[in-house]
């Protein structure tokens, strides 16, 4: 069956309706999941394997029959762990179809049908009894629910559930046992992620600043989580505050309550500092002993901990509301309030316990400023890169004159507030947001700075009150971009108001340029290779489906990660692919480029990075790839702030030495001017 479903085109702005098959999410969901990385976990499986084996030992030693509950049995990995360990009988239940069926699959192909049920129901659904899903209830429980934030993935009501109604009391569980611990830090690098620091703009008539509103500071911000790979974070960047501390933590082999709650340590601060962030992790001990434990510790806590590389599970950072100075030795109490789903912290100053306890809010936060809904982290990060800003301040500089009429494209952008400081008579600004008219408020513009609320090809004279534009500005950056080159958007919109710009307009910037390199991933490669076999069972079923859904649009697609936190070396030097000149309107054919790149180091050639730079005027540009790559071995450094677009190769060609090195890979790039695609092909 299929069905039409309406998008804006992130690239062309265009409404655009996709006739979609009805599977298109499944394929999606399955192309882009996390199940290739938890099945090559080697850490993970071993010890759920551990884990499951002592606890079917446990019961059988009691002289009871193992029957076993896997709930959210994906591959059903776990359950064949649990037939193969001894357990008599396992009843694996799975939500998800594709998944459940795949698991049939599986089960049946490593000989296990007698001995496992796949039930293709949510947990809450299944029922107990001679007629029901499941004969009896369950003596053991073994689940991987969980997410970075371990709860984000509904393990509490789920193990609320099967508790009430699906095991018997005193079940065993594996695991056993969940420990969330917590770390305060200070950084002004992920403070930079959920504050706007003041930008400071050398103008012709003094220093001014740009400030932001008063609800800002004061803002909770977003309750979503923030996951990050903690390991690729230098410790140069954050300041320790505390000990690492044990927030609280889960028993599964009792009833677990979901309902909102929160817990409480006091800390002693090891240093003193500004209280900005809270890090925090967890560890699961598969047995009751504790001897089975796998933690998420980042380096500095767990030396070994970088050598288990995974991405379904990393750490979280929280922000705490305000930044809090807190002094060495001078008692402090953090609390993790928690809902269902999610978990949040506050800081207080020890005073009386009673007063503290008093004032123990438990409603999830909520942005009341607005900017945390407009800006998400790393454009917080991008907004308050320095560096950046001074660019963007240099360009205007050269381009803007006294009697400009500037209109900037980009959404919730501080250009139109740096035009007007650096000298521009009137700056339109498009794309309203409340947020904005407050921003500008607080930096008194509201009336120096003019909101349209158009569409680009909306846009009339009327609004321009009959002035022509002689300088149209952009970063570009969109919302709405999700790959590098979405945010050509704003070639898109430059081509709409083109009868409103003066004959010799400015547009800055210029032009773009797609950027391509061949690299080695250090572990990001693992996401996309196939697994075969897995703790002795064959999952290439899995592989084959996620195969067979990477296939459904025919075309293979470039997929974005943030590559500051997935390591990789360059094996070929930069190059520029396409180039798109903003100075000129769209044009109607389509651009397209052959070429080759020649490999210079040894190593895997698992895929392709594409980025774009933006040349903002004759000699500054700013790139949203490569900072910095070292010559020797070619580690690359990426710009933290964006994502880059990843195009993983299908096969992967891995040379020793430089003699057997392919010398070049070869590339094909066509970029659809009017669908805004970029299609690409590449030979190895
Ligand atoms: N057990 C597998 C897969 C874990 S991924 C392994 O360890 O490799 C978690 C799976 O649980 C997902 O496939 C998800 O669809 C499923 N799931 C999550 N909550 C569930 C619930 N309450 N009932 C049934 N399935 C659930």
């Amino acid at each position: 069956m299929k069905t039409f479903c309406g998008r804006a085109n992130p690239t062309t702005g265009a409404m655009e309706w996709l006739e979609e098959d009805e599977n298109y999410d499944y394929h999606q969901e399955i192309a882009r999941s996390r199940y290739a990385d938890m099945l090559h976990d080697k850490d993970r499986n071993v010890k759920y394997y551990q884990g499951i084996r002592a606890a079917v030992s446990r019961v059988k030693e009691r002289g009871e029959k193992a029957i076993v509950l896997d709930i959210g049995t994906g591959t059903g990995l776990l359950s064949m762990m649990a037939a193969s360990a001894g357990a008599d009988f396992c009843y694996a239940i799975e939500v998800f179809k594709p998944m459940a069926n795949a698991a049939v699959k599986i089960v049946e192909k490593n000989g296990f049908c007698d001995k496992i049920k796949v039930i293709n129901k949510h947990s809450t659904e299944v029922t107990v009894g001679p007629d029901g899903d499941m004969q009896c209830r369950a003596n053991i429980l073994v689940t991987e629910l969980f997410d970075t934030e371990l709860i984000g993935e509904g393990a509490l009501p789920t193990y609320e559930h099967a508790h009430k109604y699906l095991v018997q009391e005193g079940c065993e569980a594996v695991p056993h046992r969940a420990t969330v611990y917590v770390q305060l830090v200070e950084s002004k690098r992920m403070w930079s992620w959920n504050k706007l620091f003041p930008v400071h703009v050398e103008a012709e008539d003094g220093e001014k600043i740009i400030v932001s509103p008063s609800e800002m500071e004061n803002c909770p911000g977003v309750p979503s989580v923030c996951d990050i790979q903690l390991n690729q974070m230098p410790s140069s960047d954050f300041t320790i505050l505390s000990d690492v501390v044990t927030m609280f933590s889960v028993d599964f082999s009792k009833p677990v309550r979901s309902a909102s709650t929160y817990y409480r340590v006091q800390l002693e601060p090891v240093k003193s500092g500004k209280a900005q962030i809270v890090l925090s992790w967890w560890d699961i001990d598969m047995d009751p002993s504790g001897m089975i434990n796998c933690t998420m510790a980042p380096y500095w806590v767990k030396s070994t901990s970088a050598f288990q590389w995974r991405d379904h599970w990393m750490q979280c950072v929280y922000f705490l509301p305000n930044e809090e100075p807190v002094l060495q030795g001078e008692k402090v109490y953090l609390t993790a309030c928690r809902d269902e789903y999610s978990v949040w912290y506050k800081l207080q100053k020890a005073r009386g316990e009673e007063e503290n306890k008093a004032n123990v809010r438990v409603e999830s936060p909520v942005c009341r400023c607005q900017a945390h809904l407009l800006w998400n982290r790393p454009r917080f990060g991008e907004l308050n890169d320095q560096n950046r800003t001074r660019q963007y301040i240099e360009s205007l500089m050269k381009v803007l004159k006294t009697d400009s009429v500037c209109l900037c494209i980009s959404d919730g952008s501080l250009l139109p507030v740096l035009a007007h400081y650096l000298g521009a008579k009137q700056v339109q600004y498009f794309f309203l947001c409340f947020f904005f008219f407050k921003f500008f408020k607080a930096n008194h513009l509201e009336d120096k700075i003019k909101i349209i609320e158009a569409r680009p090809e909306l846009l009339t004279s009327s609004h321009l009150e009959d002035k022509k534009i002689s300088v149209l500005v952009g970063e570009p950056f969109f919302t709405t971009s999700l790959l590098p080159w979405h945010n050509l958007y704003f070639w898109y919109a430059r081509t709409a108001v083109t009868s409103h710009l003066t004959n010799n307009v400015t547009v800055l910037p210029q032009s773009a340029s797609l950027h391509m390199m061949i690299v080695e991933f250090q572990d990001l490669w693992r996401i996309r290779s196939p697994c075969g076999t897995c703790e002795g069972f064959d999952v290439q079923t899995m592989d084959d489906m996620i195969k067979n859904s990477l296939n459904f649009r025919e075309s293979k697609e470039a997929e974005p990660h943030p590559l500051w936190e997935y390591p990789c070396k360059s094996l070929s030097d930069p190059q520029e692919v396409l180039t798109f000149d903003f100075r000129k309107t769209v044009p109607q054919h389509c651009l397209s480029t052959e070429g080759s790149v020649n490999l210079s180091r040894k190593g895997k050639s698992h895929g392709a990075v594409l980025w774009m730079e933006y040349h903002l005027a004759a000699d500054i540009s700013v790139s949203t790839g490569p900072i910095q790559i070292s010559n020797e071995k070619g580690n690359c450094e990426w710009n933290p702030h964006c994502k880059q677009a990843v195009y993983f190769f299908s096969s992967v060609i891995e040379s020793e030495t430089l003699s057997d090195l392919p010398s070049a890979v070869t590339y094909a790039i066509n970029f659809n001017t009017k669908t805004g695609e970029i299609a690409m092909d590449f030979q190895l």
